[in-house]
Parts: C-alpha cells; structure tokens; sequence
C-alpha cells in the first residue's frame, strides 16, 4: 500500500503555514492574532503583547565564510524586532536559544553573543533567557522577540483600504545585491585563495546584508508625527511579496509607480554590474528590513516632508489587481516570487 506524499515545495512556504494553520484551534480569549500577520498579539489588560519569532541556520540564512558571528548574533535579533516594529509596537524583551557544533569554541559562542549584546542595547532590549544544545551540522540560532503596544495602536496587515497612500522607508533591493557580491567574492577565494576579496567599494550593500538594522526610528518619529498606519508590514520576503500579503489582508488592490521606487545608486550601479535589472532587485529582494505600510489619505501631511518615507503608490479595488506603473507609463501586473525556499 502506498501513502499519499505531498511534496512541501508543491505548496510553497506560505501555502505550507496556511496548512498549519487550517488545523489550528484558538481557545485562549487573550489571543487576538494567531498564525497569519508579523507577530502573535496577545492580551494585555490596557495594552498588547506581541510576540516574533526567527530561525537562522548556517548554510541556509547566513554563510560563516563572509558574515562574522557578531554581525549574525545582530542580525538574529534584529530581524526579530523588525517584525515587532512592523505591528507598530516597541521590543522589550528577546529569548535566544543556539545549537552548536563541535566545529564552535566558547570564543565563537562569545563572537556570536557580542552580537547580540549590542543589538539588546541598540533597541533597549533585555535577554531573559533562550535554550543551548548540541547541533550535527554547523550553527542554528533561534530568537523569540517580545513588544508592546497600546491596544487602540497595534497595526495589522489587514487594515488598508482603497485610496490610502502606500509608503516604504528607506531603499530597497541593497540586501539582495550585497548577497551576490559575497556570493560572487566567496568563489573567487575559492577558486584562488591567495586573491584578497574586492568588497571596498560594496559596503553600502554588503552591510544591508550583513547587517540589517530594524527601523524602530520609524516607529518613534511616526508616534511623534500621529500617524498610526492602516496596515503595516516588514520587507523580508521582497516589496513584491509583501504588498501581496498587505492586498490579500485586507482584500484590496494596489498600483506603485516605478519612478517612486526608491534605490541607493550604489545598489543600482552594483546590479547593473551584477546584470540584474535594478527594479527587479528592488520588487523581489529579501531581507532589506525596511517597512512598508499604508496611511490614510488624510495624514499624508503629517508624513509628507518625512527624508526617508517614500510614498511609492495607492490602495485600489480588489477587483483592479496589483500593477506597477513603469517609467514609460505602461502598466505592468506585479508578480510575488519572494524568497522559494522549498524549491
Ligand atoms: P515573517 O516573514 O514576518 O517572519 P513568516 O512568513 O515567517 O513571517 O510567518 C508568517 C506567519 O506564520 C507568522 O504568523 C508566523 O508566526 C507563522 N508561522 C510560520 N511558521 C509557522 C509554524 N511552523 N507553525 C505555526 N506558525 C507558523
Ligand atoms: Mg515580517
């Protein structure tokens, strides 16, 4: 008798989590938002909890070769706390539980935990605690993060509505070229190990690879400013992927305009190097931790001198899909590859 076998990559990532989460049954009433959004919102009393959490394993998320165990004990907790922002709310506490190989000393477990120390001081956070046990193959690293939030300010992915704003802090597609060009420099070591890597002239976007800094300033300067996002999410699976996931939500449609997207011109120039269409690095890269979320039309005046907020489109119908508008004004579907994990 054969038993039925369903391949994971027939369902993808998110199709897999929605499998999950079909099965699931919520009986706690202080669980207000299980499987589906950046974090778990829970109860409080007069505020929120939020709660994120992260695996990252080696060979897989980072490559010890070129990231420096510092710069991943940063980005463990940062890519943590950049789920938190993304429900508006503020870090409080982190667990981090590690597995380790043989392969590692206690100066490698201290390298990977001044990391982590320093982003524990750069959100103001606190570790309370975490798990440590024997690995087969190599480094994993797991952070749970913890925020709040008042309850009448936690944002959602579900709360756009047609002809709000939609905006994206900072620039994008810099985490996904940074990639390349150690993935690029890596083989020119090993194909010669005497040549010394050529990353000069690539920090910029190596750095947004290596290490990606949350963007809780955003979420202090938007509180200044009172404006509460209609919906909000993190860029880590790609602008593309992420705008799918704000239109299904909160069952709207979308139109961005190409000349609004907004690339450093050293993430531009390096694609153009790297023979990749800039835009596409910009819809499709992962891992730029910036945020993108929708306000209402009328608080586009309190944001609207804002340096670093780029209002890149609107909400539509859901009828009227997702575009994005090109440079020459044709309007072109937008597809969300995002990252293929299972492929
Ligand atoms: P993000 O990219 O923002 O970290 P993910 O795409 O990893 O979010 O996860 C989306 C949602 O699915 C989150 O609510 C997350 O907690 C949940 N999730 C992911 N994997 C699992 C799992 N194995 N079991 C239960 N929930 C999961
Ligand atoms: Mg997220």
């Amino acid at each position: 008798m054969s038993e039925k076998r369903t391949e994971i990559g027939d369902l993808g990532e998110f199709g897999l989590i929605d499998h999950i989460k079909e099965r699931v049954k919520l009986s706690q009433k202080s669980t207000l938002k299980g499987i589906g959004d950046d974090t778990a919102v829970i109860d409080a009393g007069d505020h929120v909890k939020v709660v994120s959490t992260d695996l990252l394993l080696e060979g897989v998320h980072f490559d010890l070769s070129y990231a420096p165990l510092p710069h991943v004990g940063f980005k463990a907790v940062a890519v943590n706390v950049s789920d938190i922002a993304s429900m508006n709310a503020v870090p409080t506490q982190i667990t981090v539980s590690i597995a380790l190989s043989n392969r590692f000393s206690v100066e490698a477990v201290d390298a990977l935990y001044e990391g982590i120390y320093a982003a524990c001081e750069h959100y103001g956070v606190d570790l309370v605690g975490g798990d440590t046990t024997a690995s087969r193959s190599g480094l994993v690293i797991s952070v749970t993060a913890i925020g709040e939030v008042d309850k009448d300010k936690v944002v959602y992915r579900d709360g756009a509505k047609m002809n709000d704003i939609l905006c994206v802090t900072g620039d994008l597609g810099g985490a996904l070229v940074g990639l390349q060009i150690l993935e690029r420099e890596k083989q020119v070591f090993l194909a010669n190990p005497d040549m010394k890597p050529e990353l000069d002239k690539y920090t910029l976007v190596t750095g947004r690879q290596l290490k990606p800094d949350a963007r809780m300033d955003i979420i202090h300067e938007l509180k200044e400013l009172g404006v509460v996002p209609t919906s909000m999410i993190d860029v880590s699976d790609g602008l593309a992927s992420e705008i799918f996931h704000i239109c299904k939500g909160s069952k709207v449609g979308a139109t961005i305009y190409e000349d609004k997207l907004p690339i450093d011109k050293q993430t531009f120039d390096t694609a153009v190097e790297l023979n990749l269409d800039p835009i596409t690095c910009v819809l499709n890269g992962g891992e730029d931790y910036e945020l993108l979320f929708t306000i209402s039309q009328e608080d586009f005046k309190k944001v609207e001198k804002h340096p670093d907020i780029h209002f890149i489109g609107h909400m539509t119908k859901p009828e009227e899909g997702k575009f994005l508008v090109t440079k020459s004004g044709t309007a072109v579907k937008i597809k969300a590859q995002g990252w293929q994990h299972f492929d």
